[in-house]
């Protein structure tokens, strides 16, 4: 079968952007996987980290560890000038108003439990709502889902057409006085999908519902702009946007964030505490009870700053074109079918193949050097969708090359013959 996806925007290939370049400073990508120069198409998993990054994180746990806030000491103001530094950088890389709307978190799966505790679950009553769609990751379902089982509200989910893209409509007719949050994906990890975000946060304000972005997905391959999408929270993971893991940002309008009770209870979070009665900090402190992950904030701050450089007009037409690219030659073999073809995509390559089990393809693949994703990318809803246990899925980022593509087919091709 042959699949169609086409790209909304072609965008021109454009001169300036050398992602061979770009490779050089990505340690990890230069290695040999069973004899094999390692192609590394898992980015939506976690992607690799730059020297920069790793340089930071060296050079600052070497240098300026202590731990942060509380400490008189220099080696506490230094290590709290790098944390609270990148908690600066993030605020400007994603253009939010304040500071304060940063909430450092372990993640986007922590992220969106914070809003289920604090933001929703107080004020969710029997019969209430809480919209979402077919495409959403685990992380964005299960919450919800134990949230209103525990209050009597109900999930409501919006349905994806054949291409993989959002029922506008289905979801426009879910949006109801119940309704008491539409949280949704920006990029679909499973299908690639880009939904129209900016449109459906106006579309749910307009009848007074407030909107949870997930954009995990959406960070490593465009700039997001929160004043301009105007959401009233968004989620992201470090470990996707070529920092460190177990930190991620909670982005959320100040006002909403104010009024919300804190999520966990501890140090760092109040400002007098007695057994009669403790009051909070103010934001961001409010939300980040503990000791935080130090250094990984401050990676964190050193991918921003890395991200900040790039040609951001130059990565997306080249993302663009390996998708083109991608897409068009996995059309070509006939047992392939893609799963997810929506008009507007980000680089993520899911499919199946007639008669080979996914677990088997990225065995195989990985043999060859060829590291993909197997399985049901935390999006079981969406394997349900389109009839399969599971996909294939080859996930590109900046720093992959047309080559890559090529060694993905010839892998892949490779192992059909196994399986003939
Ligand atoms: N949402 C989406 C769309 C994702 O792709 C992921 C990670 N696969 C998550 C949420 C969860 O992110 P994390 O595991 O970093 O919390």
């Amino acid at each position: 079968m042959t699949a169609t996806a086409t790209l909304a925007k072609p965008e021109p290939a454009t001169t300036g952007f050398d992602p061979e370049a770009l490779r050089a400073d990505f340690p990890a990508l230069h290695q040999e996987i069973h004899g094999h120069p390692l192609t590394f198409l898992d980015n939506a998993a976690s992607s690799q980290r730059p020297n920069a990054v790793i340089d930071e994180i060296a050079r600052f746990d070497r240098n300026d560890y202590a731990n942060i806030h509380r400490g008189v000491h220099e080696l506490s103001q230094r290590a709290t000038k790098a944390y609270e530094g990148a908690r600066d950088k993030i605020r400007q890389y994603i253009n939010a108003r304040d500071r304060k709307e940063i909430i450092f978190v372990r993640g986007t799966t922590e992220a969106i439990n914070l809003v289920a505790s604090s933001f929703v679950r107080p004020s969710l009553n029997l019969g209430d709502e809480i919209a979402l769609t077919t495409m959403e990751h685990h992380s964005n379902i299960v919450p919800w889902q134990m949230a209103c089982r525990e209050r009597g509200a109900v999930v409501r989910v919006a349905p994806i057409n054949d291409r993989g893209e959002l029922e506008l409509e289905e979801l426009e007719k879910l949006l109801t006085p119940r309704t008491k949050l539409l949280t949704l994906v920006h990029v679909s990890n499973a299908l690639g999908t880009i939904n129209p975000v900016k449109e459906i946060v106006a579309m749910a304000h307009e009848r007074g519902i407030p909107v949870l972005l997930d954009g995990a997905q959406a960070i490593p391959h465009m700039r997001v702009d929160m004043q301009d999408l105007d959401c009233d929270f968004y989620a992201f993971s470090s470990h996707k946007m070529f920092g460190p893991t177990g930190v991620g940002v909670l982005y959320g309008k100040k006002e909403l964030l104010e009024a919300m009770a804190p999520y966990q209870g501890g140090g760092d979070m109040i400002s007098v505490v007695t057994f009669e009665k403790t009051f909070y900090a103010g934001l961001p402190a409010k939300f980040e009870a503990g000791t935080p992950n130090i250094t990984g904030g401050v990676g964190l701050g050193a991918a921003i700053d890395y991200l900040e450089q790039l040609d951001w007009d130059g990565a997306v037409a080249h993302e663009n074109e390996l998708l083109r690219y991608g897409t068009e030659r996995l059309s070509e073999i006939p047992e392939v079918r893609l799963i997810g073809t929506a008009n507007r995509k980000a680089s993520v390559l899911s499919f199946v193949v007639d008669g080979v089990h996914p677990h088997d393809i990225g065995t195989i693949l990985d043999r060859e050097g060829v590291a993909v994703r197997a399985g049901h990318h935390c999006a079981q809803p969406v394997m349900q969708r389109f009839s399969v246990p599971a996909t294939t899925r080859a996930s590109l980022a900046f720093y992959n090359t047309k080559e890559d593509v090529d060694a993905l087919i010839r892998a892949l091709r490779k192992t059909i013959e196994v399986f003939k």
